[in-house]
């Protein structure tokens, strides 16, 4: 019995043994995961890097953060750098979604799992998961500004409206000018809606790396070839940095003052100059995603995937990037005006009080 009892007990330590020793192998801290931003010209890319690396040294990581300064080639050279010194794994935001091909097949060379981050990089087989907001409906969320704004649904109009998307090698610019145009497209055919540029293809209104002066530019040629005497309304505009170039371009034509209110105008980020100027009048909405959210389900995908464990996924349906169903995990955007900014940014924590003044 003596021999039974101290068998069991051997058992037991056995047991407790192989437990630890697999708790130590569940987080192989001191990982180093690379982190690769597309810009510093934003402010919401600056949180974006912040917040992964807090959350990812948190756990135990070491983080390697780099900016690519909107330029697909140094992006790609940063990444090869972040291979060659050995990164555990790659969290990239592209820049120009179809360039990193070439240096994701080294990534994949050296078993470096690849999480394409809010962008999804397409026509490869080597990016692993894909953590994002519900991109359409950003553009839904601004299209239903513009219709509530306007009184559309009550039949209002005619009001003339002119559209701005985003760059044409971000793989998200389609889906918030889909989304948007989606709803937009029945008060277009029915004439409440007049886009009195013609400018309404996608291929048109894009905005070369998302840039204000680029569409404050678009905007000027607008006024001064299609308007005249006549108003512009509503301005769809994928994101805040967009939308101060077009209010600044409307300033300039007399916008904003007696008798030429601006027109209801979208963004997107809820940049602190967006939010102050939603609080002043100008611009009148911006769709706000929550970065701190984003990057810790980032975090959480790179720890899972060192660990051996698959991701959280949240979508009913894989993000096709052409190649491949890449698994995602998607975040809810929120509409925010002047009403809500108070509940949802200083409430929320995104803002203090004290920076909006
Ligand atoms: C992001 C937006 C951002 C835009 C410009 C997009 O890919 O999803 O949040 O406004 O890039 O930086």
């Amino acid at each position: 019995r003596n021999r039974r009892a101290a068998l069991a007990t051997l058992a037991a330590l056995a047991l407790t043994l192989s437990a630890c020793g697999k708790d130590s192998e569940s987080s192989p801290k001191g990982g180093t995961i690379g982190i690769a931003m597309p810009t510093r010209a934003s402010e919401r890319w600056l949180t974006d890097g912040k917040s992964i690396v807090t959350d990812l040294k948190a756990k135990g990581y070491q983080a390697e953060l780099v900016y690519g300064d909107d330029d697909p080639a140094t992006q790609v050279s940063q990444i090869e750098s972040l291979i060659k010194q050995g990164v555990d794994t790659l969290i990239i935001a592209a820049i120009d979604n179809t360039s990193l091909n070439d240096v994701l097949q080294q990534a994949a060379d050296a078993e470096i799992p690849v999480i394409s981050y809010d962008r999804l990089i397409l026509g490869t087989g080597n990016v692993d998961y894909y953590v994002s907001f519900d991109n359409e409906q950003v553009g839904r969320l601004q299209a239903y500004y513009i219709i509530d704004k306007l009184g559309l649904e009550d039949g209002e109009g005619p009001f003339n409206i002119e559209l701005f998307a985003g760059s044409g090698d971000d793989n998200n610019t389609a889906y918030f000018f889909d989304g948007a145009m989606h709803l937009l497209q029945p008060y277009l055919d029915s004439k409440q809606l007049v886009v009195r540029s013609g400018q309404t293809d996608l291929k048109k209104v894009t905005t070369l790396r998302w840039d204000g002066a680029t569409a404050g530019k678009r905007m000027n040629g607008i006024l001064a070839e299609s308007y005249g005497t006549a108003r512009v309304d509503a301005v769809l505009s994928p994101y805040d940095g967009i939308s101060l170039g077009i209010l600044s371009a409307l300033k300039s034509d007399g916008y904003g003052s007696d008798g030429k209110p601006l027109p209801v105008i979208t963004g997107q980020d809820a940049e602190l100059a967006s939010v102050k100027s939603i609080i002043a009048g100008e611009q009148s909405q911006t769709v706000y995603k929550d970065i701190r959210e984003l990057a810790a389900v980032a975090s959480d995908m790179a720890d899972d995937v060192l660990n051996d464990k698959t991701p959280r996924i949240n979508n009913r349906r894989a993000y096709d990037n052409g190649v491949k169903a890449v698994p995602a995990y998607l975040l809810q955007p929120i509409n925010v005006d002047k009403s809500n900014y108070e509940n949802v940014l200083v409430a929320g924590g995104y803002y203090t009080a004290a920076e909006l003044r």
